[in-house]
């Protein structure tokens, strides 16, 4: 079931979003930088999180041990932090959420991590701009696949992979509600869009096939090619006109 949200929990999601927002967009960008460990970045937004009297989403979610996914190069999703060394022209995903009275956050970024490869470079543009295509039609009118047939085209056209056993997802008092939202699909299909849904949507690519293998820690999930992977993620508020983005610093 796909929970519309009233006004006063949309507006305790926004309260809760601009913490992530300044986290991906302000402060994590300051700190990536070859020699700091994965580790470091989870304690700092850990620290930030708390500072501003929120909860880590992320922490203890089904399990997971930390505030930040921190997946380096060929990890897609939900690498665990670490001791692990950034070095320069690696990439790295962060993502990471917040609760707030009740109400999650959830948005991801890669980052590079000093001078990376032009084809790093280009992974990590066309992922962002996918979001960005998919958006296009998030709002009244237009249903959930045509979100996902424009991300996966986005994507495709420029020679990369979406993947497809991870999918983007409805957001609220749940960190994962409905509808589910794949990076692919058919245009024309799916749930109708309506004002009030609150969605994660979530591009993950790889630069060569699609597929996924998760390590024996049950989280790490990496790219069998050992190709690199990027993800860019905003939760959104669907409305009758633009959709408003919660998670992305405003200028
Ligand atoms: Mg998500």
């Amino acid at each position: 079931m796909i929970v519309i949200k009233r006004q006063h929990e949309l507006d305790i999601m926004r309260e809760a979003a601009k913490v992530t927002a300044y986290i991906l967009d302000e402060m994590v960008p300051g700190i990536i930088k070859p020699g700091i460990t994965t580790a470091d970045i989870d304690r700092k937004v850990e620290d930030e999180i708390r500072k501003n009297n929120m909860i880590p989403g992320f922490k203890d979610y089904g399990g997971f041990p930390a505030s930040v996914c921190a997946s380096v190069n060929d990890v897609i999703i939900h690498g665990i932090p670490g001791p692990k060394v950034l070095e320069e022209g690696d990439i790295i995903s962060i993502d990471t959420g917040t609760i707030f009275k009740g109400y999650y956050s959830d948005a991801c970024r890669t980052y590079p991590v000093g001078k990376i490869s032009s084809e790093a470079e280009k992974l990590i543009r066309v992922t962002r701009e996918s979001f960005f295509e998919g958006i296009k039609f998030a709002k009244v009118g237009f249903r959930l696949g045509d979100i996902s047939h424009a991300i996966q085209e986005h994507v495709e056209k420029n020679g990369f992979s979406v993947v497809k056993d991870f999918v983007g997802h409805g957001i609220g008092q749940n960190m994962h509600e409905d509808p589910p939202i794949p990076n692919y699909g058919k245009a024309g299909k799916g749930p109708r869009l309506q004002a009030g849904m609150t969605l994660a949507i979530e591009p993950m690519v790889n630069a060569g096939n699609d597929e996924c293998l998760v390590l024996d820690d049950e989280w790490t999930t990496v790219t069998t090619d050992g190709k690199y992977a990027a993800h860019y993620e905003n939760t959104i508020i669907i409305t009758d006109g633009e959709p408003e983005i919660l998670t992305l610093l405003q200028e």
